[in-house]
């Protein structure tokens, strides 16, 4: 059970500004700081607690709100725990008085992505250097200065650095002033903030490089980069300055500050930080080189940097009042995020690719009983940063789609922006977002939405015939993908926009689902309908199933189904074949309705849906798993007849997708034609010919080598891991690592992963890819297993979300009620404090797919002949 307490300081004095001076030292890895804390007095009080957490006190003090004397603290008190320190003060402050807190204090700049850390890289010169940068969120700005460390203490703040002068300075605002202090060192001042949460609170210092432009609003838009690598955030770039634009007008609001910085910072545990005005990136989520990266890459970028820019708005202007509310924040973003790349690059489908990706990784989370509700009570630092996940992220994205839908977009947006004028530079909770969509749509919004955001999971619609001949009887029920939901966890409702379309009169009805059942009359007999389907365009977060005979009617006459229907109808038949719901003979019976014409993104589903059989299948005799890859084979060898190898100049970006996804799947099922392709396009591009290899088609060829070569291809790909600077293409040959089937080199690829040579955000990349090989997948568990205190030592403290993920990675595919029980022997004694959800999640994945591989091997096999 969660604890509704939240660990917050006590409130009878409110910060409302914050002067900071702070000294980082790069060659020492160390930083001095002094902090003014100006704060009203709401309760009289001889004591004031803040956050900090590994800082070394050296002064405490107060002082009056005009500065003067200052009064020296009796005594401080710090609770490691809770990462409060208490200052106790010989006399009490008046309630309604106004005070200054004083802090001197040191700190190390550590190597654990959390915090004022350091980041290191080699500089066009081959010299080792470092950086300092900031990661706040959720909890880590108390680790760089003492401060009141909830998102709902917003307060302005000064910021001074004191820099060596061939070093640059950024903050949050721009410079105001540079002073000369001697000794080759200067003082960077910054312009006072807006009101604002400390965990946006940023700094940055090291020797960058920079490209500029301004968007028509006039806010300067930066990218900082390496020295020498400032032409790669030019799409970056030119992709902010759009999106501020496109947002200032979306938002109906202008950019709140005089400029925004985005930097690439060599370590990064996240994605990205939206700190306002200096937006903080993976160097793969901002970096894009046009001649040398895959368009994937360019993908991730654009949306990325939406992603982030959004938050600009949500969540740095209006800031949720606790973590509890943090999908108000990511959900918002997250769709938000997409609608920018839409309006920017229309080409690229990108709302189909949202119910591919976004929609399916939400219902998959959703569907395990150690899911949680958005709206999620946390109460502290291990709890908070668990939340971000697919949950928040992407159920919140999807839920706000639905309601998009419903709404309508132009009163949503209207709705969005009255939200934004209500609460801007303030703190707001789910239920004010709802208020201003009631007050412009007229709709229950709260009323509905509170299904999707304060209970856990989603319902399962069931759809047959009705007694009369234009009826339909309609059901919902809890859906978990182990199949077993009991009585208790289906009391449940929720209010479900059915969305019912039907051909040949095309009624889109919006009616919605308000009881566990409902008889619903449609305007044409069933038997003259072509077909009916519900959640039309795949706008409601739900799964539906149909009676044989309706299914019978989508499948004689699929081809008349929109794309998202046709991606929704696919992605729904396979979860119910591995919930039991249905046999997984039906869903890949569903395959070979498609065509090439139906484009990238739904192969791109049905390739993740035959992966997750394949993946199932692990260990299975060899006879069982060859059929298996001749069946991908001959599925995406058929995409791959049509597409070739080659690339033509006039492919678009969705071909040049789908004919990677061809070569990717085929080949790695051992397709010989491409595999022989590889072969040579690989040899060519080695021996120094770049144009042998498409670069979106590097990463798949990379795999495939590796996977068919020899210990000689092997060690190719290690050296381009080593020697390239193109981010997607350093982190493709770090995945390919973990192709091979041979156990020396899976060992030597997990054995590298804990060198010094990757970085400890990407150490994630080589042991997930041996544990999704399945001659790799046990190999992997035992690495995990007997590496695990250098693991944790290494991330406890700092990043454990990146260590949730490797443990992710070993656990989820394991699918064998054996190694379930060894998973939870062997952590049943070990400290999984800020991994518990990591972890469990895991493991309730690995059992769906034991159950689903027990109850279905034979069907599956009969399915590959
Ligand atoms: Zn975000």
């Amino acid at each position: 059970m969660v604890n509704t307490e939240r660990d917050i300081i006590p409130s009878q004095v409110k910060p409302y500004h914050y002067d900071l001076h702070l000294t980082p030292d790069l060659q020492k890895h160390v930083f001095s700081g002094r902090v003014w804390i100006h704060f009203d007095v709401h309760e009289a009080t001889n004591s004031v607690s803040v956050n900090a957490h590994e800082l070394k006190l050296l002064k405490a003090g107060l002082m009056g709100e005009k500065g003067g004397e200052m009064r020296k603290a009796k005594e401080t008190k710090y609770d490691r725990k809770k990462q409060v320190l208490e200052t106790v003060f010989e006399e009490k402050i008046e309630k309604g008085a106004k005070g200054v807190l004083y802090f001197e204090f040191e700190g190390i700049l550590n190597d654990k992505m959390a915090g004022f850390y350091r980041s290191a890289y080699t500089d066009e010169n081959g010299a080792k250097k470092f950086m300092a940068v900031t990661q706040f969120e959720a909890t880590d700005a108390r680790r760089a200065f003492p401060c009141f460390d909830e998102p709902a203490l917003k307060a302005t703040f000064s910021i001074t650095m004191q820099v060596e002068k061939e070093i640059t300075a950024l903050s949050n605002m721009n410079v105001t002033e540079m002073n000369d202090v001697g000794e080759g060192k200067v003082d960077v001042v910054f312009a006072k903030t807006p009101v604002m949460s400390t965990y946006l609170v940023a700094f940055a210092a090291g020797e960058f490089d920079f490209t500029e432009t301004e968007t028509k609003e006039g806010v300067k838009v930066r990218v900082y980069t390496l020295k020498g690598q400032k032409e790669l955030g030019r799409f970056a770039l030119d992709v902010g300055a759009k999106t501020l634009s496109y947002f200032t007008e979306y938002f109906d609001m202008p950019y709140p500050l005089p400029k925004l910085d985005m930097i690439a910072i060599p370590d990064f545990a996240a994605g990205a930080m939206e700190n306002w005005g200096l937006v903080t990136f993976r160097s793969i989520y901002l970096l894009f080189d046009e001649e040398k990266s895959s368009l994937r890459a360019k993908q991730n970028v654009a949306y990325v940097v939406g992603h982030e820019l959004a938050h600009q708005w949500f969540g740095n202007l209006v800031t949720m009042d606790w973590w509890q509310d943090l999908w108000l924040n990511e959900g918002f973003a997250t769709w938000v995020g997409w609608l920018a790349v839409d309006f920017i690059f229309p080409e690229w489908e990108i709302w189909l690719g949202f119910i591919n990706d976004e929609q399916q990784r939400g219902l998959a989370l959703d569907s395990l009983r150690s899911s949680h509700p958005i709206e999620v009570p946390v109460k502290n630092p291990d709890e908070i940063s668990q939340i971000f996940d697919a949950i928040s992220y992407s159920k919140g994205a999807s839920v706000i789609r639905q309601l998009v839908a419903y709404l309508g977009e132009e009163v949503f947006k209207k709705g969005i922006r009255s939200y934004l004028k209500k609460h801007k530079f303030g703190n707001a909770a789910t239920r004010d977002l709802w208020k201003s969509l009631e007050e412009t749509s007229g709709e229950p919004v709260e009323e509905m939405m509170k299904f999707w955001t304060r209970q856990i999971g989603f319902p399962l619609i069931s759809v047959r015939e009705g007694n009369k001949a234009n009826e339909i009887l309609i059901e919902q029920h809890r859906y978990l993908s182990t199949g077993d939901v009991k009585p208790v966890e289906d009391k449940d409702l929720w209010f479900v926009p059915l969305g019912i379309s039907s051909m040949p009169k095309t009624t889109q009805n919006s009616n919605l689902l308000t009881t566990k059942s409902s008889i619903i009359e449609i305007s044409e007999n069933i038997e003259n309908l072509k077909f009916l389907k519900l959640n039309v365009n795949q706008s409601g977060f739900y799964r539906v199933k149909y009676s044989d005979s309706l299914l019978e009617k989508i499948k004689n006459n699929f081809s008349e189904l929109s794309k998202f229907d046709k991606i929704g109808f696919l992605a729904d038949s396979f979860a119910l074949a591995v919930s039991g719901n249905i046999s997984t003979t039906k869903p890949l019976s569903l395959l070979n309705l498609f065509s090439i014409q139906d484009g990238f993104i739904i192969w791109s589903e049905i390739a993740q849906r035959i992966q997750s059989v394949k993946d199932l299948l692990w260990q299975e005799p060899e006879s069982v798993k060859s059929k298996c890859n001749q069946f991908i084979q001959n599925l995406f060898g058929s995409i791959y007849d049509k597409l070739g190898f080659e690339f033509n100049k006039s492919d678009d970006d969705l071909t040049i997708l789908l004919r990677n996804l061809a070569i990717s799947m085929a080949g790695k099922a051992g397709h010989p034609e491409i595999v022989e392709k590889s072969k040579i396009g690989f040899n060519k591009f080695i021996n120094g010919d770049e144009s042998a290899l498409h670069p979106s088609i590097i990463g798949s060829v990379f795999s495939i080598v590796v996977k068919f070569g020899s210990v000689v291809e092997y060690e190719q790909v290690l050296k381009i891991y080593k020697e390239t600077q193109i981010q997607d293409r350093k982190l493709a040959a770090l995945s390919a690592l973990g192709s091979p089937k041979t156990e020396d080199l899976l060992q030597k690829t997990l054995q590298f992963a804990l060198s010094d040579e990757i970085r400890s955000q990407d150490v994630v990349y080589p042991i997930g890819s041996v544990a999704g090989n399945p001659y790799g997948r046990l190999l992997a568990f035992k690495f995990l297993q007997d590496n695990w205190d250098a693991l944790y030592k290494r991330y406890y403290g700092g990043s454990a979300a990146l260590l949730g993920r490797i443990v992710q990675a070993c656990v989820q595919d394991l699918a064998s009620d054996d190694f379930i029980r060894a998973t939870e022997m062997f952590f049943k004694d070990k400290d999984i404090s800020s991994i518990s959800r990591f972890l469990q999640q895991a493991i309730e994945k690995a059992k769906v797919s034991a159950a689903w591989l027990k109850r279905d091997a034979k069907a599956i096999e009969s399915c590959f002949k």
